[in-house]
């Protein structure tokens, strides 16, 4: 596997990932993705929105706001809870998490630390044109507190009976105190989550069904099998509302660690917003004919480590010919780039022309680009550190055949397929 200062190099170089701000430094631990990034990135959440929610029968999707009543937070124990415990070596004035320490030394320089201060993670802003405290509101720590508070509205609006869940895409914000390893953990990220409400008696059943489920995703959507893992939290490990929790790890360049969580919450959250808003978020259950307050399974991924799980995961280097050959293998609905369009002339405004119509033929139902700006051999070469499916170039002999050369990516063989067939040919490889 590449180590991640290959990968970040590419994601640079190639336009999947930049710092946040660069012109002025950079803002620490903050990433915008670039043109062919945010396409990867779409192309992941998509693959989780059409699993959860448009290939099932059971869950709604749902985007609420980044912004909530700030008793919101107070309630799910965020304001008390939302902590890590740090340190800071009195020598190199470095600040450390205490549950990332093996000693009770410095382990940059040996130093002394100083006592444990609680840090509370959510960022914090101010609504309205005052800045005073009643004013303050958070940016949200995770997505999943919008869906509890929303669960009545979706049930009613949906008329759901258990079980059921809700689906939701969107940005969570984290004041991260030890950051680095690259997108990994970031202070502005993505978080897919799913709650799945079921009958308090067969949480146990849902919880075993989605930790399986959210592993063969990874799997399908082409991550290596020896590249990931299950591990299952110790009780002290747990966060405060979760009864039992599994996180799916992937095997990062630099460690295991987690690409999703995946949480047994109870009616922990239902009820406590329940006791402190006053609105009943019970659930009058047709089958047993009692009102039941539901149980909560959660899988909790993130988008940004799953982008960076699948980059590190696709990324291999191969030598063709004695010419190293760096690829991106990922999987056909991820790749950012379905084909590229290649004139081989690019000083024979016949087969520019026919390139382009080709191009506009195929563009618009997904990602298609058209390049001429270097050497067919440079060309294949950018094509392939992207992950590009498809190559077709256009030449001299096109202009009367009426055939284009289509080249795969990674059998990286070339067949000559009709113009007119063109676009059947590439939708059947794609879907
Ligand atoms: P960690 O232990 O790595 O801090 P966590 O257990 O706090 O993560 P959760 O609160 O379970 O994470 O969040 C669910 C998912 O959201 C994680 O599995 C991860 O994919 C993503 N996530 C959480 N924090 C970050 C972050 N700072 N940057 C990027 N993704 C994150």
């Amino acid at each position: 596997m590449a180590d991640l200062s290959k990968i970040a190099s590419l994601c640079k170089r190639r336009g999947f990932i930049f710092q946040s701000s660069e012109i002025y430094g950079s803002l620490g631990s903050v990433w915008d993705y670039g043109p062919i990034g945010v396409e990867l990135k779409n192309n992941v959440k998509n693959a989780w929105w059409k699993s959860m929610v448009y290939e099932r029968d059971d869950i709604e999707g749902l985007d609420a706001a980044i912004l909530m009543h700030p008793e919101v937070w107070k309630t799910s124990g965020h304001v008390t809870g939302f902590k890590d415990l740090l340190v800071d070596c009195k020598d190199c004035k470095k600040r450390f998490r205490i549950d990332q320490l093996k000693s009770k030394k410095c382990p940059e320089c040996g130093g002394e630390l100083t006592d444990a201060r609680a840090f509370n993670l959510m960022f914090k802003t101010f609504m309205g044109s005052v800045e005073q405290e009643a004013d303050e509101v958070y940016l949200r720590p995770e997505t999943a507190q919008g869906i509890f508070v929303n669960f009545k509205n979706v049930s009613i609006a949906s008329r759901r009976k258990l079980p059921f869940g809700v689906a939701q895409i969107g940005k969570a914000f984290r004041n991260e105190i030890t950051t680095g390893n690259f997108t990994f953990r970031s202070r502005e990220f993505e978080q897919m989550e799913l709650e799945y409400f079921t009958r308090p008696d067969e949480s146990e059943k849902w919880f075993k069904y989605w930790v399986d489920e959210r592993f063969q995703w990874y799997l399908r959507f082409g991550i290596k099998k020896e590249n990931i893992r299950l591990r299952e939290h110790a009780k002290e490990e747990l966060a405060h509302y979760a009864k039992c929790c599994y996180d799916i790890e992937f095997n990062f360049p630099f460690a295991w660690a987690e690409l999703e969580g995946i949480a047994n919450r109870t009616d922990f959250d239902l009820k406590q917003h329940s006791k402190v808003s006053g609105k009943d978020l019970g659930f009058f259950d047709e089958e047993t004919k009692k009102e039941i307050v539901p149980h909560v399974i959660e899988p909790s991924g993130g988008v940004d480590r799953a982008v960076l799980a699948f980059l590190t995961d696709a990324y291999r280097e191969e030598t063709v010919r004695k010419d190293k050959r760096v690829v991106l293998g990922l999987h056909k609905a991820l790749a950012p780039i379905k084909a590229a369009v290649l004139p081989l002339l690019k000083n024979r405004p016949e087969v520019v022309g026919m390139a382009r119509e080709i191009y506009k033929d195929l563009r618009g139902s997904y990602k298609v680009s058209y390049d001429d700006t270097a050497s067919i051999g440079r060309l294949y070469r950018r094509q392939d550190e992207i992950g590009t499916l498809y190559c077709i170039t256009v030449d001299v002999e096109s202009l009367t055949d009426k055939k284009v050369t289509v080249r795969d990516r990674d059998t990286m063989k070339q067949e000559r397929i009709s113009i007119d067939k063109l676009k059947q040919y590439i939708d059947n490889k794609i879907k």
